[in-house]
């Protein structure tokens, strides 16, 4: 998409620090990161959210997420990764994108989201059902 700064560094049009690319995705860190060596991978097509990638789409980005993942981890004691889809996620950049995010002992993030605990059983099961008969 002409537009989209991520297909810009996908294409090499927009420089990055490069970590990693294949035919199908592109890594790079991220300018304003949650730690040292946040990463960033997008697949190189343009896709606004993850619903409209098909699942040979995905598995195309499968080798990247894996090569990748696997030097995070032994740069680090632990990794988040991170996928948002639209703005009410937190999505700014409007490109498919995984964010990995290396953690260290110490780095002030919290471990991990905090727990809805006011959600009632009628709620879970309403929501089961819905997303089962898209699932058939
Ligand atoms: P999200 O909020 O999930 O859309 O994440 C977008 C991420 O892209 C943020 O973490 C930004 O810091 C990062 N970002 C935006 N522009 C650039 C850029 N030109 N190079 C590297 N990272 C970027
Ligand atoms: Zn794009």
């Amino acid at each position: 998409m002409k537009e989209c700064i991520f297909c810009k560094i996908a294409s090499g049009d927009i420089p990055s620090k490069k970590v990693y690319e294949d035919v199908h995705a592109f890594a790079f860190l991220d300018a304003e990161p949650l730690n040292i060596g946040h990463t960033l991978i997008v697949p190189k097509k343009h896709f606004e959210t993850i619903d409209e990638m098909s699942s040979k789409e995905l598995a195309n980005m499968s080798k990247a997420i894996e090569k990748v993942s696997k030097g995070v981890m032994k740069l680090s004691e632990g990794m988040n990764i991170l996928q948002n889809n639209n703005k009410i996620a937190g999505q700014v950049v409007p490109h498919v994108h995984f964010h990995l995010v290396p953690r260290y002992s110490g780095d002030g993030h919290v471990p991990e989201w905090g727990r809805k605990h006011n959600i009632t059983e009628d709620q879970s099961n309403e929501f089961l059902r819905k997303i089962k008969s898209f699932l058939k």
